[in-house]
């Protein structure tokens, strides 16, 4: 309700969140030379990551070489992150390009989100409805604790 009610942000919310910094209201977890990775400020589930390029890129044949691999292995790392930071046993990573792909944030980004065998309950498949056990404050500081030691 508070995404509906707020409207959308001017401006780019990737973009912006870099410029803020590495930390908790941001939601940056962290920031290389050619790709950061952020929390999603509306996740499919807990500890749902969108890794994107340091430049505002809106397809990916606009991406270098050298974006293209650090945005691999940013999402390459996230398996073994959400594995130690939240027990999980899988990753779902996507794109969505284009205006009729349903895409909401113009800047380049890849989601990675976290995934547990069973994780998908009664409330999703009948109801519509999303519940996440963890506030995105407590998300982050839980994954930027591990990635403290990259
Ligand atoms: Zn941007």
């Amino acid at each position: 309700m508070q995404y509906v009610l707020r409207g959308r942000p001017p401006g780019c919310i990737a973009c912006e969140a870099l410029a803020g910094g590495v930390n908790a209201e941001t939601l940056v977890l962290h920031r290389g030379e050619h790709a950061f990775l952020m929390l999603n400020r509306y996740p499919y589930n807990v500890g749902h990551v969108m890794i994107c390029p340091v430049r505002h890129l809106v397809d990916p044949s606009e991406m270098t070489d050298a974006e293209m691999l650090e945005t691999m292995k940013l999402l390459a790392r996230c398996g073994d992150l959400f594995r130690r930071t939240m027990n999980a046993g899988g990753v779902n990573a996507g794109l969505n390009l284009g205006a009729a792909s349903g895409g909401s944030v113009d800047h380049l980004h890849l989601h990675a989100v976290p995934r547990w065998v069973g994780d998908t309950n009664f409330i999703s498949i009948i109801g519509g409805t999303k519940t996440l056990l963890e506030t995105l404050e407590g998300t982050w500081t839980r994954l930027r604790k591990e990635i403290e030691a990259w």
